[in-house]
């Protein structure tokens, strides 16, 4: 289970350059929220605050009722899945999978039992003795979903997690993140600059630019009522 709450977050960097500029969400329990906009709006910057990467310069993040502003990333029961698939080169696609895992000592059997949920769920159990260079781009980007899975954070952070795939990959990989979220009942929030894929994975779409939240609302909300022009034209507009 997973609730988050972003409280008039601000973020200037240097000086005077402000990427955010007062930014508010709440989410209800287990939403797939997304934050939408063109390159450069924000997003990133907003989920690395969400993360801990980044310290805001004014505003509150909570993650299920609780402050976490002054916690490290470790520390917020989250899990971050990039566009760029990190995973440790020279171990198993088992062994990139648990290695949250072992950190956290959690006991064999309990490490054996969750290995087998998320390799069954991802359909990688046959990938599960070979390395990331013998992976295809999509496999290793399923790798990189398992190993946030297998540490049940209370939120996941998705930044474009998509991108670097091809298109027929990147419908497929939309359904079975879609599928995911249903199944586990917890809260995502995942940045994309696809208006597609943000009508059809999202629950609470939030449509950004310019560091600003130009609407925030379920995809039928803004289809059916966009609140300004750029959401009308941005949304409207393919991607
Ligand atoms: P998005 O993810 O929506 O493309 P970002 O959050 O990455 O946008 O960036 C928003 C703006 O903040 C951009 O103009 C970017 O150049 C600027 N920015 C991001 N990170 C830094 C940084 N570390 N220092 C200075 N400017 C930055
Ligand atoms: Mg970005």
């Amino acid at each position: 289970m997973g609730k988050l709450s972003i409280r008039n977050v601000h973020k200037t960097f240097g000086d005077n350059v402000e990427v955010l500029k007062g930014i508010n969400i709440e989410t209800s329990n287990d939403q797939f929220l997304i934050l939408v906009g063109p390159s450069g709006c924000g997003k990133s910057t907003l989920l690395n605050i969400i993360a801990g990467l980044e310290e805001p310069t004014g505003g509150d993040i909570f993650i299920n009722e609780r402050r976490v502003n002054e916690r490290s990333p470790r520390d917020r029961d989250i899990a971050m899945v990039f566009q760029s698939y990190a995973l440790y080169p020279s171990m198993t696609v088992r062994k990139n999978i648990l290695f949250g895992l072992r950190i956290r000592k959690v006991p064999k059997d309990e490490q054996d039992h969750i290995l087998k949920e998320v390799a069954t769920m991802l359909q990688i159990e046959h990938l599960l003795d070979r390395k990331p260079r013998e992976l295809s781009g999509g496999q290793r980007q399923r790798v990189a979903i398992g190993r946030a899975i297998a540490r049940k954070p209370a939120l996941f952070l998705f930044d474009e997690p998509l991108s670097n795939l091809d298109a027929k990959l990147r419908v497929e990989m939309r359904d079975e993140l879609k599928r995911l979220h249903q199944r586990m009942a917890t809260t995502i929030v995942y940045v994309t600059h696809d208006q597609i894929e943000a009508m059809t994975l999202g629950d609470l779409i939030a449509v950004m630019n310019d560091g600003q939240i130009q609407q925030l609302g379920t995809p039928q909300e803004i289809y059916d009522n966009p609140a300004n022009l750029f959401v009308a034209g941005f949304i409207g507009s393919p991607s």
